[in-house]
């Protein structure tokens, strides 16, 4: 089982020796922006490393919205960030899964979603898996609970699409990790990540803060249990930079039974 973490996107592969990791996860440009990413430098080192790479889409990137001013550029953002994760031998492309606003029919959102992969599929496709992350908050959300996760699937229909499972998500979105993986799976068919967080938020709370394993309101045994049940790579996205993510690796490696697989 390959365990990693989020890193800071300057020098991946050297975070990932601090921390002993063997996935990393990262941005390709500012989470926050709207700006294309640019090719990197470093792109022909990235693609022969043995760490797997996942890189992880801006959060402004709204698919499902039926406001065309954020559903239009957030397409072209996603296929643009699938594209130069492409272009540096990563295993996925992880987004959110977005949400309508309030009033807005969740079935247009849903449908918007299925629009996106066909406009990617007539652009040439996104070149690398894309797996749709559940989320935390709001009740408009496409991936917050497992019903809207549904009719998202359905929506998507024969489509490729992966799923990345966020436990501090789940747990302050309001589904039970107990028993989560089946559930999910039932739906979706798969789980190709987990973002193994605790969560600083309380059950339902719909707050997305990320907590060291040891810490927050989830039992750590259950993060385990979803990552055993759940068969994946794992990625930590915790905060405490080498330390504190170090020690979550170690601590699920221990737990998991695993050894390191790469120097
Ligand atoms: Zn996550």
């Amino acid at each position: 089982m390959r365990i990693g973490a989020h890193v800071d996107s300057t020098d991946p592969l050297a975070e990932a020796s601090a921390r002993a990791a063997e996935a990393v996860q990262f941005f390709l440009s500012d989470p926050q922006g709207w700006k294309a990413p640019k090719p990197r430098a470093d792109a022909d080192r990235l693609r022969a490393a043995e760490v797997d790479l996942y890189v992880h889409a801006p959060y402004v990137i709204n698919v499902a919205t039926l406001n065309n001013r954020i559903r239009i550029p957030s397409r072209k953002l996603l296929l643009a960030h699938a594209q130069a994760a492409a272009a540096i031998g990563a295993k996925g492309l992880i987004v959110h899964g977005g949400h309508v606003s309030a009033g807005d029919d969740p079935a247009v959102g849903f449908d918007n979603w299925r629009k996106t992969f066909a406009y990617a599929a007539d652009s040439g496709g996104f070149g690398v898996p894309v797996l749709i992350e559940n989320t935390a908050g709001g009740d408009n959300a496409c991936a917050r609970r497992l019903d809207a996760l549904a009719r998202l699937w359905d929506a998507l229909g024969d489509h490729e699409v992966g799923f990345c499972l966020d436990t501090c998500h789940a747990h302050a979105g309001g589904e039970d990790l107990l028993g989560l993986v089946d559930r999910v799976k039932a739906i979706t068919g798969r789980i190709d990540l987990v973002h193994a967080n605790n969560s600083k938020g309380a059950f339902n709370s719909g707050q997305d803060r990320h907590d060291n394993l040891g810490g927050g309101t989830i039992d750590p045994d259950l993060v385990v249990a979803v990552i055993r049940g759940a068969d994946a790579p794992v990625v930590v996205e915790t905060p405490g930079g080498v330390d504190g993510q170090g020690a979550d690796i170690a601590f699920l490696r221990e737990r998991l039974g695993t050894e390191i697989r790469t120097a």
